[in-house]
């Protein structure tokens, strides 16, 4: 089922959630400088959902479609979710999703435990699709309800802020121009590797947990599903390998990020870049100061340097 699920991605471009299940529950310490854990009983975690905007925003233009069934603390989760990336939009990379956009784009929670039955839904949890304009969570399904403990955060509504955040920014990457169910020149790493890198970054400033256990936890879970196996280049194209990328993905747009002048604003310029008209290939080369052909052979060198 998940290869079928897999095999409609590869043909429509709706973006899903990371398969948590995928991703190995370890924390494993690496010997490595870079990769050195921090101890998890330093993790500062909340007990409830508290986050307060740093600013007031402008209200959210969306449209809400909320089945009558939904338990009040997902509906809280995700909107705090989608608050938070507002924030992170407004204070790091340039705005939030402009107000028109907003208003074609709709919300749906539901809760089935089917998942997205559209077509490129592929059955998952959470997705984001521009054909149709609309996030949409299932806060039944397996990946979203799940009874185990969550394999990162120590609070599953941690993490569903976290997917909240994830697909958001694909509708916010789509506003821009560089993004469509049939149209993605970012490649299925970037793409991924943006959402989860931002989703991320905002529960590391969030102090929910370290960006170094981030980036154990994504560097295990990129070994354990094989996106590691694979040169980058290769995880391009969606479903190729059939593999989600997103955990090589966030590894690799936190070191582009690093390496470049405008740090996290590079990742709207390279999307403003490809709508005006630029290739992926010279959008990346002027946001990046380096072509795509040679990150990918920098970026094997470091992965080399996280491998204990
Ligand atoms: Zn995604």
């Amino acid at each position: 089922m998940k290869k079928i699920n897999l095999i409609l991605l590869a043909v429509i471009y709706i973006t899903a959630c990371s398969p948590q299940t995928l991703a190995t529950p370890t924390l494993t310490p690496l010997p490595s400088e870079t990769l050195r854990p921090v101890p998890t009983s330093t993790i500062t975690l909340r007990p409830t959902i508290s986050f307060t905007p740093t600013a007031t925003l402008e209200p959210l233009g969306v449209t809400f479609d909320i089945s009558s069934d939904i338990p009040m603390q997902d509906i809280e989760e995700i909107q705090t979710g989608l608050e938070l990336a507002r924030i992170y939009l407004r204070d790091y990379l340039g705005g939030d999703i402009s107000s028109d956009f907003q208003k074609e784009l709709t919300i749906r929670i539901v809760a089935t435990g089917l998942g997205d039955q559209s077509l490129g839904g592929g059955g998952n949890c959470c997705t984001f699709s521009r054909n149709e304009m609309y996030i949409f969570f299932d806060v039944k399904h397996m990946h979203w309800a799940r009874t185990e403990k969550p394999n990162l955060f120590r609070a599953l509504s941690h993490e569903h802020i976290k997917i909240a955040v994830h697909e958001y920014i694909h509708a916010w990457q789509s506003s821009l121009g560089c993004f469509r169910n049939d149209y993605n020149p970012l490649g299925n790493w970037m793409n991924e590797g943006i959402a989860e890198y931002i989703a991320y970054d905002i529960t590391i400033q969030q102090g929910i947990i370290t960006k170094a256990n981030v980036k154990i936890f994504m560097y295990n879970a990129a070994k354990n599903t094989g996106e590691l196996g694979l040169p980058l280049q290769a995880l391009e194209a969606n479903g190729l390998g059939l593999v989600w990328p997103g955990h090589v993905g966030y590894l690799a747009v936190d070191y582009l990020i690093t390496e470049s002048k405008q740090r996290t604003l590079s990742l709207r310029l390279i999307c403003e870049q490809i709508a005006n008209g630029e290739t992926i290939d010279n959008a990346f080369k002027n946001v990046f100061g380096i072509t795509r052909k040679d990150s990918y052979v920098k970026f094997a060198e470091y992965i080399k340097t996280l491998v204990p």
